[in-house]
């Protein structure tokens, strides 16, 4: 597993000093990078926890599923607001599934 910051997708929120993905990281594992852009600090030491998957509002950060769960090269993106998380199973064949997940069930 592990994440990925998409660069054509995440834009540093707008120069933000801190933006959501990088507050949310309980690792402290992310950092802006070039351009404004946040980039995986070390990235040996991200847990998987998806925190900063389901804050980043531009789906800008991937997260790589194993192969069992979704085929090689499968990814997972998100998104969160008060009311809904919504997750996007990205197959490799393109094939994309979304779970709607409402907030009041999310532990
Ligand atoms: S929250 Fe998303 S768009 Fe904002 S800086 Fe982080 S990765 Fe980029
Ligand atoms: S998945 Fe969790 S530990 Fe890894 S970079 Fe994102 S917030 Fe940090």
């Amino acid at each position: 597993m592990g994440i990925r910051v998409r660069t054509d997708r995440c834009d540093g929120c707008g120069g933000a000093a801190e933006p959501p993905c990088v507050r949310i990281c309980p690792g402290d594992l992310l950092v802006t990078g070039e351009g404004g852009r946040t980039s995986v600090r070390d990235a040996r030491d991200c847990w998987d926890c998806a925190a900063c998957v389901k804050a980043c509002p531009k789906q800008a950060i991937e997260m790589y599923l194993p192969a069992q769960v979704g085929g090689r090269g499968a990814t997972l993106q998100g998104h969160s607001s008060k009311q809904m998380i919504v997750w996007s199973l990205q197959h490799p064949d393109g094939r994309e599934e979304v779970f709607n997940i409402e907030a009041e069930r999310v532990i």
